[in-house]
């Protein structure tokens, strides 16, 4: 099937008011000529941007959008789900305030997966690599997300766009876990200071604590949560067993995202916007400041996560680079996430 692909080009270091403007026409656009009906409620799912980061997507870029689903009744908020690593985005309280310090208070904002990654819905996809993956539970309220995507590179991945925005951005803490390892948390024995604070948010009853501290694999699920909150960095993933999996697992971690975007798509009619500015090597997660590699390109929407991450993928190709990682989007492709084939409508002023 033919997917269409709305871009508008944007010159370089345009002011945020054109950006504003771009998203806005491209929402409209999709809207009015794919015929999407907009439910009363959507999650404008996004990046936060690390502390540090420079080169995310400014939180004013969003105001034209969200001015117009507002004029159109969608009661829209900023949706986001914690990270596995340290940093500002690693529970619910540092996100919240780290979007707030960003300057993305509009909407309200919602931790999709809990306080501390422990709040999540499974989805059965039946895939290769997931039977069922775990997706931040707040999605679970919504029919539609419109998914805003920077375009740019990413060091495991080759590159992020909306596939990446749907799989690793929507799925909880324990689903990240899942994509990156493939195991669940271990504590480390010589590290536990005996404090009993992952007990208090482990919901599986999984965890002793006592002369020797342990994990039970036959009761955790592997949300994350006591990973989340040890303050003594006693429980980890990076154990001997899965660091090896991770490594011997790498080639498919491009099958791995798609599957968990397949299942943050599953009964949604979503609308994807990638922004493709200040292009970056790698992603809004870095905490250092990092300088665009390509020129300002312009602005996509559409409504299929494979056709725009297709087209944005081929211009980048037309400015004479290549990210790595496409098989993301061929897998994507495969499992029935949408289709690489499209047609690129280009908006003029
Ligand atoms: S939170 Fe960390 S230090 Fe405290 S009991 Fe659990 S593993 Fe041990
Ligand atoms: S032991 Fe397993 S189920 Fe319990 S908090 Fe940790 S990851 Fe979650």
């Amino acid at each position: 099937m033919l997917s269409k692909v709305y871009f508008k080009p944007v010159a370089p270091h345009a002011p945020v008011e054109i950006i504003q403007r771009t998203a806005r026409e491209l929402l409209a656009c999709v809207v009015e000529r794919e015929a999407v009906k907009l439910s009363a409620k959507a999650a404008l799912k996004v990046h936060f941007g690390e502390k540090g980061n420079v080169t995310y997507i400014p939180a004013e870029s969003y105001t034209g959008m969200i001015h117009y689903l507002k004029e159109k009744g969608v009661e829209c908020c900023f949706m986001e789900t914690s990270v596995l690593y340290g940093g500002m985005r690693f529970n619910r309280e540092r996100h919240t305030q780290l979007a707030l310090e960003h300057g993305f208070t509009q909407v309200p904002v919602v931790i999709a997966d809990g306080a501390e990654g422990e709040e999540f819905t499974e989805i059965p996809i039946h895939g290769k690599h997931f039977e069922k993956c775990r997706i931040g539970k707040a999605f679970a309220e919504y029919d539609q997300m419109i998914v805003l995507s920077h375009f740019k590179g990413h060091r495991l991945a080759g590159f992020g766009g909306a596939i990446k925005q749907l799989s690793m951005g929507c799925a909880s803490k324990g689903g990240k876990l899942d994509m990156h390892f493939g195991i669940n948390p271990k504590i480390i024995d010589r590290k536990c200071k005996r404090c009993h604070l992952c007990q208090t948010r482990c919901h599986s009853n999984a965890i002793t604590i006592g002369s020797r501290s342990f994990i039970d694999d036959s009761k955790c699920v592997g949300c994350g949560a006591c990973y989340s909150v040890c303050p003594h960095k006693a429980v980890s993933v990076m154990t001997v067993r899965g660091i090896l999996k991770a490594l011997l697992t790498l080639r498919a971690f491009p099958e791995r995202l798609a599957e968990y975007a397949l299942a943050a798509q599953k009964g949604k009619r979503n609308i994807y916007l990638n922004f493709a500015l200040n292009i970056t090597k790698h992603c809004d997660c870095e905490s250092t400041p990092q300088k665009a590699f390509l020129p300002d390109i312009g602005v996509f929407a559409s409504t299929d996560p494979v056709a725009i991450d297709e087209a944005c993928y081929e211009a980048v190709k037309r400015l004479g680079k290549k990210f790595r990682g496409h098989a993301q989007i061929t897998y994507a492709e495969k499992i029935g996430l949408g289709s690489r084939e499209h047609e690129l409508v280009t908006l003029s002023d």
